[in-house]
């Protein structure tokens, strides 16, 4: 049982995962990252102009694409998803998907001549399905979007747990809280190995519940003078539900501004996540309605210049001007690597005259993260009872801190590696460090 990752270990962004038997392979996730931090090269103004987004270099895969069996994907992450339109014309296998992540898949691919040939298969959480040598489980677990899940992979050689994204959620606000049963039932199934999310191993405690940002939404909204602008993550569902109750409560109506949360609050439409009783306005009638009953929702909390609260900052938004004493609340986390450009939003908001609310400034919960501290990975260890622990999904500080909670939580061997390395998981264990070569491949988005 070989586990060997192209994109997503030492790094945060472009998950691309392989498992090995029997001459087969299985793709983990496929997604895509933010070029900016990552090639600062003499062009580099330029490259990031052309080429915003990059994936890894899949050629490995592609080389021996008859023996790849399918492709899960988690969930629906542009750092798990984002790179399949752009890379499955190169193994053209099938995606195993739940409902949701599917229904983002498909509008993706619709923007591709492509697109129709490709084959998904929507699976329900618990089901088990047969993928070449892989038996394969989806197992339900929580993080910031609908139906995000781990899978288990059984093989004759040996059970690897690969948890995808997750935390501990008992209340999610959308989708169920997190079921401890299906992970405690792994531990007495000897689990060779766990392959897990990294993200926040060095942050201690608990991370904050989805449902604790509703009282700190509504203490700033609430005391918002004039308009109020949100700027939330569009696949975070959960979220924009959340603002659309603090608006029902502060007597403002919310509209959204921007492609993606118009798409997301489509896609959640259509697959039963959005509440009836969440009325949105037509965009085009914010500006007739008084100031203190405006609730906008905004793409562009990463600082990306055409997105919608740039061009509001900018004063070139079509729907609406921003006005000295406005709001804007930022309902997300800085991702490492944009802190000037969001600098740069935050300053151009102030000169307006605009109060601006950012979540690591604010005394009160206004954004919760997906992924799992300390006390949480310690948890799912205990429950798991791995052999192994294969941390991924995190930048080299993250992995090997994860390595020694595994340890402390009673996992014998914590194998802390890097993109290319190939990972043996049943006996005799061992790592053929840059086994295969990997690099980063720049993409061009279709205009
Ligand atoms: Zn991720
Ligand atoms: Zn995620």
């Amino acid at each position: 049982m070989w586990f060997l990752p192209l994109g997503g270990c030492r790094e945060i962004g472009m998950n691309l995962n392989l498992y090995g038997h029997a001459g087969q392979w299985l793709m983990i996730d496929c997604g895509l990252t933010f070029n900016a931090p990552l090639n600062p090269d003499n062009d580099y103004q330029e490259h990031v102009k052309r080429y915003p987004l990059v994936a890894p270099d899949p050629d490995f895969i592609e080389q021996r694409k008859d023996l790849l069996s399918g492709i899960i994907i988690t969930h629906a992450h542009e750092d798990h998803l984002g790179a399949i339109p752009y890379l499955w014309q190169r193994f053209q296998k099938p995606i195993y998907t739940t409902r949701f992540t599917a229904e983002v898949l498909r509008r993706k691919l619709s923007e591709f001549e492509f697109g129709h040939q490709v084959k998904i298969i929507e699976v329900s959480p618990l089901e088990e399905h047969v993928i070449g040598p892989f038996s394969v489980q989806w197992l339900p677990i929580t993080h910031s979007l609908p139906e995000p899940c781990g899978v288990v992979i059984k093989t004759p050689a040996g059970k690897v747990f690969h948890t995808g994204d997750w935390k501990l959620d008992s209340q999610p606000v959308v989708g169920e809280g997190l079921n401890r049963d299906y992970f405690a039932q792994l531990g007495s199934q000897a689990i060779d190995a766990m392959v897990c999310d990294s993200t926040n191993a060095l942050k201690h405690g608990n991370s904050v519940s989805e449902s604790a940002c509703e009282s700190g939404l509504y203490h700033y909204v609430n005391l918002a003078p004039k308009r109020v602008v949100i700027s939330c993550f569009a696949s975070n569902i959960a979220r924009l539900i959340t603002i659309a109750r603090v608006a029902q409560r502060t007597g403002r109506r919310m509209a959204v501004f921007g492609r993606s949360l118009v798409n997301m609050i489509g896609i959640a439409r259509r697959t039963g996540y959005w509440p009836e009783d969440c009325v949105l306005i037509d965009r085009r009638h914010v500006g007739y309605l008084p100031e203190h009953e405006v609730l906008i929702v905004a793409t562009g909390s990463q600082g990306e210049p055409r997105a919608a609260i740039s061009q509001l900052a900018k004063d070139a938004h079509r729907d609406m001007t921003l006005q000295a004493n406005d709001t804007v609340i930022f309902s997300t986390i800085i991702i490492p690597g944009n802190e000037q450009p969001i600098k740069q939003l935050v300053n151009l908001l102030q000169q307006r005259g605009v109060h601006v609310v950012q979540s690591h400034e604010a005394l009160l919960p206004i954004h919760a993260s997906g992924h799992p501290n300390e006390q949480e990975l310690r948890s799912m260890y205990k429950w798991v009872k791995p052999s192994i622990s294969v941390p991924v999904h995190g930048e080299p500080e993250h992995l090997s801190r994860h390595g020694v909670i595994a340890k402390e939580s009673g996992v014998k061997s914590a194998l802390v590696g890097q993109n290319g390395d190939l990972f043996q998981l049943s006996a005799p264990v061992m790592v053929k460090r840059n086994a295969v070569t990997t690099r980063r491949i720049s993409i061009q988005r279709p205009d």
